[in-house]
């Protein structure tokens, strides 16, 4: 059994993740995944429900747990004694960009990234897309976890 880490943003938590998940568990034992923020997004939609959201998502998994995440990526691992990171791939902009981090993330501390690809009925899912659906009321639950599809239905519409 090995733990890893599965990180990302998670705004919101959609079936793409969750199979990725399942496969890293199902692949190397146990799974954290690192809620966090990425600098490089605007404000969350789902703000600090994100967190709640990949909980509730992944509860029917043995060996997986979530937790918030701060900071540099390869502090968080470290301080847990997680060596590898797995992450999905879906089309080529992820490949040039997991690269980029793959590299610097092992030359900071020697982290190994592991990249899953994506599920055939998943490869052209994308939080961002989700969440575009959802500002505009539209319906999206065939590609999030009932947990999410419940919130999105909370929250206030654009149009
Ligand atoms: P980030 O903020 O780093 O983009 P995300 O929350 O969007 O993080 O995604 C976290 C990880 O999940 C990334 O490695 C991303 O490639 C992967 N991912 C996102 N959507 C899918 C999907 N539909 N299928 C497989 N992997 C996905």
């Amino acid at each position: 059994m090995t733990l890893v880490l599965c990180p990302g943003s998670f705004d919101p938590i959609t079936n793409g993740h969750v199979d990725i998940i399942t496969r890293a568990r199902d692949v190397f034992g146990e799974v954290l995944v690192g809620v966090g923020r990425n600098t490089l997004k605007a404000a969350y939609l789902f703000g600090d429900r994100r967190l709640d959201l990949v909980r509730e998502a992944t509860a029917h998994l043995a060996g997986v747990t979530a937790e918030p995440m701060e900071g540099l990526l390869v502090d968080f691992a470290k301080e847990r004694g997680i060596t590898t990171v797995v992450k999905g791939l879906r089309f080529g902009t992820d490949f040039d960009f997991e690269l980029q981090l793959a590299h610097m993330n092992h030359s900071l501390t020697g982290l190994e990234t592991v990249l899953l690809p994506a599920s055939a009925p998943h490869v052209s899912l994308s939080s961002t897309i989700v969440r575009e659906v959802i500002k505009f009321g539209g319906d999206v639950s065939p590609h999030v976890p009932p947990c999410v599809a419940a919130a999105a239905g909370e929250l206030p519409r654009q149009v």
